[in-house]
């Protein structure tokens, strides 16, 4: 009994509850009951089991939507990035909503093994460390190897075996040629290890041109940057992509924005939305973007003409199913992690959808990973008209 005491957080005075499921983006309901770490009910408050529950949260009317999901980033160890020789990147994304981050290829570790050996040893202690040790509670999904010429199949094999769920971006190595990669990602799926592609021209000194023939063929389950590393494909390759396959149309903030308008706009004309995911692609050249969701999302809202609960499940609902994670919507039974959020002051929205749709930030109140709460008002989002309250912790 003592545990399943110390383990219930209710929220309650919710003003506007996103799901993060496209399939219905907005549920009537004014309370969460978390327990142990998941989401254990949703409702009103007055038919809510409200018993030994000890941490008690009145959002005062403000959003909860679930934990903001990146779906493209380079880390490296802890909460450091040598790219911009910055710390803390992670703990400053939580304070831009983002619960999760999916690792797109651990490619910034200084001298980074190429050989077949050293990928595979450091894939496998980047997700080990990242399971281990989650920076400010954010869980890093890590351990994503960047394949090189001479994979052969026993080494994915070994790879899902020691615990790789991902490669990351097909492109970056030596592995360029569309037969090749290919013959390499569907080798990772037969394992059950994900595979995402670079698209578009180099990012960075050292990465290359992956066109839309190479993308077509090679059939990796995420287009990673749709709309290129900052360099975007030409506009009828990146239609081509939305139209002639059905994986995921990953679009990040450190890409070119207008491609990624048009490649929105491409899904929503084929009435596949459910297939968009957004990520950041930082640390990038370009610098680390605690704040790079939630201005995609309204990116995407305002000038994609996307109603904003619809854009919040780009970051959330859709990338949870297309990555097979347990949080990013609110539903009994999956991870408690949300973010409650309200318009920002004196933005000219009339609500916090009505303002996200107009273009402008939402500011965060307050973040819960695993039904914990991982920050209060966010250091780096506008201030939120509302802001939740701590109202009893027993
Ligand atoms: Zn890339």
């Amino acid at each position: 009994m003592q545990a399943e005491k110390t383990d219930r957080l209710l929220i309650h005075n919710i003003g506007l509850l996103l799901s993060g499921d496209i399939k219905e983006p907005l549920l009537a309901a004014d309370s969460i009951l978390c327990a142990n770490g998941v989401i254990e009910s949703i409702g009103k408050k007055s038919e809510l089991s409200t018993h030994n529950v000890h941490t008690v949260v009145d959002a005062k009317g403000c959003a909860v939507a679930p934990g903001l999901i990146d779906s493209h980033v380079h880390p490296a160890a802890g909460d450091w990035t040598p790219r911009q020789s910055q710390l803390n990147w992670i703990d400053s994304s939580l304070h831009g909503g983002v619960t999760a981050m999916i690792s797109a290829g651990e490619v910034h570790l200084p001298g980074r093994p190429k050989d077949i050996v050293g990928l595979k040893a450091m894939a496998i202690a980047s997700q080990r460390w990242f399971e281990n040790f989650r920076p400010s509670g954010v869980k890093v999904i890590a351990g994503a190897p960047i394949i090189e010429q001479g994979m052969e199949e026993e080494d994915f094999r070994q790879l899902a075996e020691a615990g790789v769920t991902l490669l990351g971006e097909v492109g970056l190595g030596s592995v360029k040629a569309a037969a090749e990669a290919k013959q390499m990602v569907s080798w990772a799926r037969k394992y059950g290890i994900q595979s995402t592609i670079h698209t578009g021209g180099p990012s960075i000194p050292g990465s290359g041109l992956i066109d839309k023939d190479v993308v077509l063929e090679a059939d990796a389950d995420v287009i990673g940057h749709i709309n290129g590393g900052h360099t975007a494909l030409p506009d009828d390759q990146i239609v081509c992509l939305c139209e002639q396959c059905k994986n995921a149309i990953e679009i990040v903030h450190n890409g070119n924005e207008r491609s990624g308008l048009l490649a929105l706009r491409t899904a929503k004309e084929l009435g596949e939305l459910h297939r968009v995911i957004l990520g950041t692609d930082g640390p990038a050249g370009s610098g680390v973007q605690p704040l790079g969701i939630l201005r995609m999302v309204a990116l995407l809202s305002s000038l994609g003409d996307v109603p904003a609960e619809t854009a919040f499940c780009f970051a959330t609902g859709n990338t949870a199913r297309i990555r097979k994670l347990n949080n990013g919507i609110v539903e009994c039974g999956r991870a408690a992690d949300l973010v409650i959020m309200d318009k920002a002051q004196h933005s000219a929205g009339s609500d916090l959808l009505n303002s996200v749709q107009l273009g402008d930030l939402p500011g965060i109140g307050m973040t819960i990973i695993d039904g914990v709460i991982r920050s209060h008002r966010s250091r780096n989002t506008p201030p939120a008209t509302r802001l939740p309250e701590l109202t009893s912790v027993s």
